[in-house]
């Protein structure tokens, strides 16, 4: 048996899928927590490697002290590109247009110094109704900062009344509209709540085409889905690294420019000491020399703890042979999903999802019938079925590829079924 895609699954059982899937033997590399673990949407899994990694390092600081800084290839000056590489496969970019650096927030704000630069004829910004907090607050205060007014200066766009997820067309509307007043969108790859999965290359390039910046925010999209970040042109993108990418709590952040930005000096930018040349840097001179990647968007030196745990968890990714694979698993897990929710729920529970597998990550948005969400939800945490509730009526639940079995999903709809009436 060798399932090839999402047709094939279906009359197969959760064993069998089990049994016939190439990454299955991955799960052994992760600390689950007790029961059904179904948040990696949230944070993602521990891995068993970033133990020793994080060890290595400890004791690197035990035994080295400062001298760890200088301590070779692997020495802490220079440990933030260790995981350039696999960034750079996962986000589709090169080596130059990545970098791990700060938090996600922390990288938007530097981002939008750089790529947000409003004019009185253009300094409109385009983002989705109800983004997520963090992104919203973060717009808006640099809208505020740049002297404009949100309430003239953001250009929001929502579902249709009665749907859930945001129409194509009604992006590429609104950003043809806006057109010539139009200083950046900002979108998600994928949308934290509904797990969409936006068109980001034909959003780039309607972006383009009326001279506005485009950037997007990888939070649900890095690791969750493939990504050509580069060849679709995008200007710059955000992301972290404890969600789908298992680098741990409060984890480092991730930054891209696409090349023909990372080395114009015409760009306003943030400074901090690990920006500059790393060849002079430490004869502490105060000439800023711009690094001629993305790098010379770093601040500060680099927290090597977190990026210790993500390292290991970027080798278990490349060991996966990337984000393909992965991918193939998940438009299996998410069929074999739909079709169970379908034959034992069918109508008791609506997923907020688009329908086309192309439009989805791994995570699924589940509304109960009749308002009983939170009830539900409350069960699924007494059965240890841990998946994550979002207000006002959303159980996400993400089967993840590298750690989740197909047995998972029936555990999750077996739950459901005794829950829901
Ligand atoms: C998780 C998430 C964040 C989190 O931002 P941090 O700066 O890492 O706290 C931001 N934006 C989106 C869309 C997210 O899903």
């Amino acid at each position: 048996m060798n399932p090839t895609g999402p047709s094939a699954t279906a009359d197969l059982s959760a064993a069998e899928l089990d049994a016939a899937d190439p990454l299955a033997g991955f799960r052994d590399e992760f600390e689950l927590p007790d029961g059904t673990y179904l948040i990696g949407n949230s944070l993602g899994a521990l891995p068993r490697g970033a133990r020793r990694s994080l060890q290595a390092e400890l004791d690197r600081w035990a035994t080295l002290g400062g001298e760890a800084h200088f301590d070779g290839p692997l020495g802490w000056k220079d440990y933030h590109g260790l995981l350039t590489g696999p960034l750079a496969d996962l986000t589709g970019t090169h080596e130059d247009e990545v970098v791990a650096m700060n938090s996600l927030t922390t990288n938007l704000h530097l981002l939008l110094v750089s790529f947000y630069r409003p004019t009185p004829q253009r300094h409109k910004v385009l983002i989705e109704d109800h983004a997520f907090p963090s992104d919203h607050f973060a717009v808006e205060s640099q809208v505020r900062l740049r002297g404009y007014d949100p309430a003239t200066s953001l250009v929001t766009v929502a579902p249709r009344d009665g749907e859930e997820t945001l129409r194509t067309e009604d992006l590429l509307a609104a950003i043809a509209e806006h057109g010539g007043e139009l200083a950046l969108v900002l979108l998600p790859g994928v949308q934290y709540y509904t797990g969409q999965v936006l068109p980001m290359a034909e959003i780039t390039a309607a972006g383009h085409a009326v001279g506005a910046a485009v950037g997007f925010d990888l939070a649900h999209a890095v690791g969750n889905v493939e990504l050509s970040l580069h060849d679709w042109h995008v200007d710059f993108a955000v992301g972290c690294s404890y969600k789908y990418l298992n680098g741990g709590p409060g984890g480092v952040g991730l930054a891209y420019v696409h090349r023909d930005h990372v080395a114009d000096p015409g760009l306003p930018k943030l400074h901090g000491w690990w920006g500059t040349d790393p060849t002079t840097r430490f004869d502490l001179e105060t000439r800023f020399d711009a690094i001629p990647t993305v790098e010379s968007w770093q601040l500060s030196n680099a927290p090597i703890l977190p990026m210790a745990t993500l390292r290991a968890s970027l080798e278990i990714f490349q060991r996966a042979g990337g984000i393909g694979p992965l991918r193939h698993k998940t438009e299996l897990q998410v069929a074999y999903l739909d079709r169970r929710l379908d034959e034992v729920l069918g109508g008791r529970v609506e997923n907020l999802a688009p329908k086309a597998l192309a439009e989805r990550g791994c995570q699924f948005a589940l509304r109960v019938a009749g308002g009983d969400g939170r009830r539900v939800f409350e069960d699924l945490q007494a059965a240890r079925v841990w998946c994550d509730w979002r207000h006002p009526d959303a159980i996400r639940a993400a089967p993840v590829p590298l750690y989740n079995s197909f047995a998972d999903l029936d555990r999750l709809v077996e739950v459901l079924d005794g829950s829901i009436r």
